[in-house]
């Protein structure tokens, strides 16, 4: 009996713990499922709805009406690049690197929420005196220093957009408005802070605009391209010419391939854009034998699995060697030392293509990149080049560039040249070829085939007989300079 009753005992003690640990599960759950309902499963920050509520409280708590809340939306730069190349996993390690070190900066009163992707929100009780400087600054500390993800250094950086809102204001329209402004940030080069202004909102509608009208601009060929004169440093002979696409709009006039091309590139409409500058650009190409053609090729294009194809194919049917065609890629390709964008870039090297590494200056190469890419030139970014002269300290960085440049046997190349101090200056620094205004505007082709015609004999260049074009006449070929 004492047996039967000790087992009976156990038994109910069992059955009741049993029912207890399940009770507290079902209470965890509830709880879990709450938590998950408010919170961003990959962060654990509030999620957009939890966001919302908090700004509701904000301003039934705050009592006057005065009260103001910045709302900042932070969106990382160039993410879809990491996550392309680098994969999902290290991609959501990113975001959780980033969201840990954006909370251990915030002050005490801030909320930090994660609106999904790789958009974050923060609201900050404060004056709109200050919001945009004290919230830059936050991206500045958190974007400082790289992330170390998944075994790489991922350096990135954040644009954000900041509003600020009253009791008046709804929460969506708030998110709106910050989230506007960021598209301005974005657009204005990244990595900065902005606020949102009423002008703002009209320049989002004109973008909608334009990526209408865009896609109608290509099918009715309203697109052209013009060429720009690259000249040998030595000798003032033009030696390549870039292909610089135009768009002559019926509603918008000329708009600038900063704006557009940024537009094509988001609505998926580059590859399209791109086939059209490369067909054309080798045609007109057979005008100027002798001279190399560069044609800019956006990193969208460059992941495309077709490049090589799209590129070689129209070469061929011209009959142009790819020798003659140069291929300017824009340096923040090399932001994640990629394999895919190497072989493709090895690629394109192995047939014959000259490479060119744009905006030199820029973005983020590291030497180590630099050494192992295939490339043959350098273009030093205009930023380098505006207002230096002979006597400027800022000079040597340019001349440690080229030096840089001519140990690995590459040309280096000077855009943007304006003025005849610029011009000197990136002579002395030893820059081979040189670029801009100073030199020519870019010229619809016909003018660059009245060049070329000249080809050999620089001294002589002139303006071209027929000079009445949107784009401006050639300024006179400078002469030989020692
Ligand atoms: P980029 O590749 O750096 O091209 C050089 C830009 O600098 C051109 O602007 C050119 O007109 C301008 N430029 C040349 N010399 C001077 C100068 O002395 N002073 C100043 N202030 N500017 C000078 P553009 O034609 O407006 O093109 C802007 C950007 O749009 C290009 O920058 C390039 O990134 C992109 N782009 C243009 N055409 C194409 C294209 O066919 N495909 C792709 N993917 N991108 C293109
Ligand atoms: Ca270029
Ligand atoms: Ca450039």
């Amino acid at each position: 009996i004492l047996i039967v009753l000790a087992a009976t005992a156990g038994m109910i003690a069992y059955l009741f713990s049993k029912l207890v640990a399940s009770a507290h599960n079902l209470a965890g759950r509830a709880a879990e499922a709450r938590f998950l309902a408010d919170h961003d499963a990959l962060t654990g920050l509030p999620n957009r709805r939890q966001l919302e509520s908090i700004y509701q409280r904000h301003f039934a708590h705050s009592g006057h009406e005065a009260s103001t809340l910045a709302i900042a939306c932070v969106d990382l730069d160039r993410f879809k690049d990491i996550n392309d190349t680098l994969g999902h996993q290290a991609g959501d390690a990113l975001i959780c690197a980033v969201a840990g070190r954006l909370r251990s900066i915030l002050a005490a009163g801030d909320t930090l929420a994660r609106l999904g992707g790789d958009e974050f929100a923060i609201l900050r009780p404060t004056r709109s005196s200050i919001a945009e400087s004290e919230l830059g600054n936050v991206i500045d500390a958190c974007f400082a220093e790289p992330f170390d993800v998944t075994g790489h250094k991922i350096e990135t950086g954040a644009s954000m957009g900041i509003d600020i809102a009253s009791s008046k204001t709804p929460f969506s329209e708030a998110i709106r408005r910050a989230d506007i402004a960021l598209y301005d940030a974005k657009a204005n080069g990244r990595g900065r802070a902005t606020m949102f202004s009423p002008e703002m909102a009209k320049r989002v509608e004109k973008r909608h605009a334009i990526e209408t009208d865009l896609k109608r601009a290509i099918a009715n060929r309203e697109l052209s391209l013009a060429y720009q004169p690259i000249v040998e440093a030595a000798t003032g002979a033009i030696t390549s010419v870039e292909a610089l696409l135009r768009w002559n709009s019926g509603t918008h006039g000329q708009v600038s391939p900063d704006i557009f091309i940024n537009v094509a590139e988001e609505a998926g409409l580059m590859a399209e854009l791109g086939r059209f500058v490369i067909g054309q650009a080798v045609e007109d190409a057979k005008r100027w034998p002798g001279i190399a053609t560069a044609i800019n090729i956006s990193p969208a294009q460059l992941r495309s699995a077709t490049i090589l194809a799209d590129l070689l194919g129209p070469a061929k049917r011209a009959g142009i060697s790819p020798q003659m065609i140069t291929i300017e890629i824009t340096e923040s390709v090399l932001m994640s030392n990629d394999e895919r964008t190497m072989r493709v870039l090895r690629e394109l090297k192995r047939h014959g293509f000259t490479l060119a590494l744009d905006d030199f200056g820029t973005g983020y190469s590291s030497l180590a990149y630099l050494r192992d890419f295939p490339f043959d030139k350098l273009k030093i970014d205009r930023s380098f080049v505006k207002g230096l002269s002979v006597t400027d300290r800022a000079l040597a960085v340019v001349e440690g560039v080229v030096n840089f440049g001519r140990i690995l046997g590459r040309e280096i190349v000077a855009e943007g040249i304006e003025t005849e101090q610029e011009m000197q200056a990136m002579q002395q620094a030893g820059c081979t070829h040189l670029q801009g205004f100073l030199f020519s505007r870019p010229l619809p082709a016909e003018h660059i085939e009245a060049l070329a015609a000249t080809f050999g004999r620089p001294e002589t260049l002139t303006r071209p007989a027929a000079a009445e074009t949107t784009e401006a006449a050639v300024m006179p070929m400078r002469k030989r300079r020692r």
